[in-house]
């Protein structure tokens, strides 16, 4: 396992064709807008050497039976899950942002689970080549990204109907040897401090699209491969002082990228699914069980930090027992622990897949994440509504250095005793980078927009059998037998009771 270190030198043996602002970024490590994401990331690494933390940040491969991060484990059971979930909430408090190996972590699983399955109908060799390459991954300890979402144009075609093919990967060639594809991938976290890069499709394809249904892994630097890197809210303020910045080491939401691949080569040892658009739907499915139960961890990780946050400026103003603030900061508890049940809820009624990998609650996994896309909004409403409306009028750490202005902004921000006001307005800064920022449009749009999650609920809800429990309560049903109100395999259990007392000759009611 590499430590935080190793993880950043690691990186600087890769040749990655970035761009940025206009401009080809020569050395990502050593680039000041890219740092903070690739801090965070190395957080993933240092915590798994903390043995504070070991429990929870590793475990052991079922494959070689070494010590590995969990970042590139298969779930291996329950308590695999709710670790995971675990990891997620300690790294979001940790850094109070998106620390971006989940997404890799979530393909793993993903791609494990779905190459079992297609063998077993195709008898295909994939879950081979993909317990090889999860090997590798587990030796080298690599940051994969996950790359699921293609650039997708217009949104009612089929990706074969798209005016621009590249707007989804594909296949364009097939060879002995491998596949040619092409395509872009748009919004990929961590996609420019990853070794690796795993696709897989983004929608349920049809047979049309079977070039579309398309998963592999290649290195982050493969030839052919490109990024442009994503802006984000107030980024630049990262290069004028650390103040005005928030979370001047960690930053802001992932880091995410547009990935460009053209005419790429792909080996089949590198190929997990090439045309096999009857899995699709199951690829996606599971991975997007996996990555929407991620959220009530991760992001509860980051309430905590706000509401810590909240709590801190709410003393250092003197409004700590005003009784509508500890309403406000019961409330954001309250929101906070609810996602935080919907995880666990998700992990603890997992179950083992025809593959033996573990997977979570599919349904309370969409639940989960559309609660974030809601309470998000909501407890970080109330932290803004805490501290009040300097988070987004504060001067620049700039002017409070600056001799002629100091002594008065000293004054202006100055709170109750023992609060110095450069660490009030530094709290206050964090608390606009985390509430203000691109944190929110990830809360609705990460592992996909609510819209996403609805039509899951609505798809795995049961509603049949809800219509059947009432129509039963209501006595509106046309067969009222017995074994229809109580299902067939009570029905035999109480005709097996019944023969029993029938036999010992004793009346029953
Ligand atoms: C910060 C961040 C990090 C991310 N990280 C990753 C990552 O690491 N890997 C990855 O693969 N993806 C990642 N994503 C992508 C994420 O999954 C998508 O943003 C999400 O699926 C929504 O897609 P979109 O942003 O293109 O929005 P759109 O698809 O344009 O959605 C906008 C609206 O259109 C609606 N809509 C879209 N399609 C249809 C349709 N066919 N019919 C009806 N309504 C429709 C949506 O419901 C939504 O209301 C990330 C996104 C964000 C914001």
């Amino acid at each position: 396992m590499m430590n935080g270190k190793e993880y950043i030198d690691s990186l600087r043996d890769l040749d990655l064709e970035v761009y940025f602002l206009g401009q080809r970024i020569k050395s990502l490590v050593d680039e000041p807008m890219f740092q903070p994401h690739i801090h965070t990331a190395a957080m993933t690494y240092e915590l798994a050497h903390d043995p504070e933390y070991q429990e929870i940040m590793t475990a052991t491969s079922h494959l070689t039976g070494e010590r590995i991060n969990r970042f590139t484990h298969i779930h291996q059971g329950i308590d695999d899950l709710v670790k995971k979930v675990r990891m997620m909430r300690l790294l979001g408090q940790k850094t109070g942002t998106c620390f971006q190996r989940c997404v890799g972590l979530d393909g793993l699983n993903a791609v494990y689970v779905t190459t079992y399955d297609i063998d077993q109908k195709h008898g295909t060799n994939y879950h081979e080549r993909f317990r090889n390459y999860l090997l590798e991954v587990q030796k080298n300890d690599w940051m994969p990204s996950g790359a699921m979402t293609d650039a997708r144009g217009d949104r009612s075609l089929r990706p074969s109907k798209q005016q621009h093919p590249d707007t989804y990967v594909h296949i364009k060639e097939r060879s002995e040897d491998g596949l040619i594809v092409s395509g872009m991938k748009a919004h990929i976290t961590g996609a420019i401090n990853s070794h690796e890069i795993i696709t897989m499709p983004t929608r349920t394809m049809g047979e049309e699209d079977r070039d579309f249904a398309l998963s592999f892994a290649i290195p982050a630097d493969a030839k052919g491969v490109s990024y442009v890197f994503s802006r984000q809210t107030n980024d630049t303020r990262r290069l004028d002082g650390v103040l005005d910045s928030g979370n001047p080491k960690y930053g802001i939401v992932g880091g995410e990228a547009i990935i460009i691949f053209k005419d790429v080569f792909v080996p089949w040892e590198r190929v997990f699914m090439a045309g096999e658009y009857e899995f699709t739907n199951e690829l996606v499915e599971t991975f997007a069980g996996y990555h929407r139960s991620n959220y009530g961890g991760c992001k509860v990780g980051l309430a905590d930090v706000v509401i810590g946050g909240s709590n801190w400026i709410a003393e250092a103003h003197g409004i700590e027992r005003a009784s509508h603030i500890v309403d406000k900061l019961t409330e954001m508890i309250a929101m906070a622990e609810t996602c935080w049940s919907c995880t666990l809820a998700c992990s603890y009624e997992g179950y083992r897949t025809p593959s033996g990998a573990y997977h979570i609650h599919p349904l309370l996994a969409n639940v989960t994440k559309l609660n974030i896309t809601r309470m998000v909004y909501e407890w970080m409403r109330l932290a803004q509504d805490i501290a009040g409306g300097k988070i987004i009028t504060l001067p620049s750490e700039k002017d409070l250095e600056n001799p002629e202005t100091m002594e008065i902004l000293t004054e202006c921000f100055a709170g109750k005793e023992g609060f110095p006001p450069r660490d009030i307005i530094k709290m206050l800064r964090l608390i606009e980078n985390m509430s203000v920022g691109a944190g929110l449009p990830e809360a609705m749009h990460g592992a996909g927009s609510p819209a996403a999650q609805k039509i899951m609920i609505a798809r795995r809800s049961g509603v049949d059998r809800k219509m059947e429990l009432a129509k039963t309560v209501a006595g509106i049903n046309q067969d009222t037998s017995f074994e229809r109100i109580i299902g067939k395999d009570e029905k035999e259990h109480w005709d097996e009771v019944k023969k029993k007392i029938q036999e010992k000759s004793v009346q029953i009611c």
